[in-house]
């Protein structure tokens, strides 16, 4: 498959009173068509603002961009604003977690849908509300023709969901964007939810990248994932791969951390120990070692890079852990 985005070492600096702060320290990774890459993490690791890189989203001026995106042989991060525009909402969209602060409350769904539609498409209103309509039908939503006339409050969560849904997808992307798609919603939606993204990624063949902390989603509907901590990316693999083999120890404790829906609900949920360290103040070495059981003082002085090819670890000690395997990874902490 034609590899759509590649994004090569980003960094994004946050440039503050207090200084700069990087936030995304030097990500990379690949998505192609028809692939969904989940990207996880606890709050705080740089997930969204990597996703929000992507589209260029942040305030230009307190932010600084290095490295690459490139998308269809172009570096975003070297275009305008105006050529950036272009590409949003029609070749790469987004959808956020909660659909009511990016739906506006005084218009219907469907001139929301329209707008979008006549912004990047040379079509008049009245085929534009035709394709909203077409839009919304291809989401699931019941009676379309009448819910195009209906104000955002009118309608439930996974309502809402589905017309950003509709918007999004508008324009046909040949990306798409999720951060917490789905983080708001009860699970039956949820689910709902999900699978809609995942039939209208095989209708349309698009690639998706995944923003989500809920390692059930991932298992669920992504086909690689990216696991960031503190900004930076520990561990890449497929998603059988890493659910597996998971070799970095941040992994493995988010992995223990996850409630078995069918498993022994008698076997203690795993806490990883201690806080996530600041960004302002970033721990010398491997940033998980003051986390981290195996953490030597090679971790504490020196840097791992991210290493391997198809399943990429970013761990001194990685091969050791995996001759620990099926010996629990177990910490004090809480
Ligand atoms: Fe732990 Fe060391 Fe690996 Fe970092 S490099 S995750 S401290 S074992
Ligand atoms: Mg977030």
């Amino acid at each position: 498959k034609e590899c759509l985005l590649e994004v090569s070492g980003l960094k994004t600096t946050f440039l503050t009173e207090n200084g700069p702060v990087t936030v995304v320290n030097g990500v990379s990774f690949q998505v192609s068509a028809g692939e969904t890459l989940g990207v996880v993490g606890e709050s705080g690791c740089g997930k969204s603002v990597t996703s929000e890189s992507i589209l260029r989203l942040l305030n230009e001026k307190t932010t600084r961009y290095e490295g690459e995106i490139n998308y269809k042989n172009r570096n975003l991060l070297s275009l305008t604003e105006e050529e950036m525009r272009s590409i949003r909402g029609n070749e790469i969209s987004m959808i956020f977690q909660d659909p009511m602060t990016s739906l506006n409350p005084v218009y219907t769904i469907g001139d929301q849908i329209a707008e979008t539609i006549m912004i990047h498409q040379k079509v008049g209103k009245k085929a534009a509300f035709a394709k909203a309509v077409e839009m919304l039908r291809l989401t699931g939503i019941p009676s379309p023709e009448k819910r195009v006339h209906e104000y955002p409050h009118e309608l439930s969560g996974g309502m809402r969901q589905r017309v950003m849904i509709a918007i999004a997808l508008a324009c046909q992307p040949k990306l798409l964007v999720a951060d917490e798609p789905t983080t708001a919603l009860d699970v039956t939606i949820q689910t709902q939810i999900l699978d809609l993204i995942q039939d209208l990624k095989q209708q349309l063949d698009m690639g998706v990248i995944l923003i989500t902390h809920d390692l059930g989603v991932v298992a669920e509907v992504c086909t690689r994932v990216v696991v960031m901590y503190l900004g930076e990316v520990v561990e890449e693999a497929g998603v059988e791969e890493l659910f597996e083999n998971p070799l970095h120890p941040y992994t493995q404790g988010l992995l223990q951390s996850v409630p078995q829906l069918d498993g022994d609900r008698s076997k203690k949920l795993y806490v990883i120990k201690g806080a996530v360290p600041s960004l302002t103040n970033v721990p010398k070495g491997c940033r998980f070692a003051p986390r981290c059981n195996y953490a030597t003082d090679l971790c504490r002085q020196s840097e791992p890079e991210l290493m391997g090819n198809r399943h990429k670890v970013r761990c001194w000690h990685a091969d050791t852990n995996l001759q620990k395997e099926g010996e629990l990874y177990v910490a004090d902490g809480s």
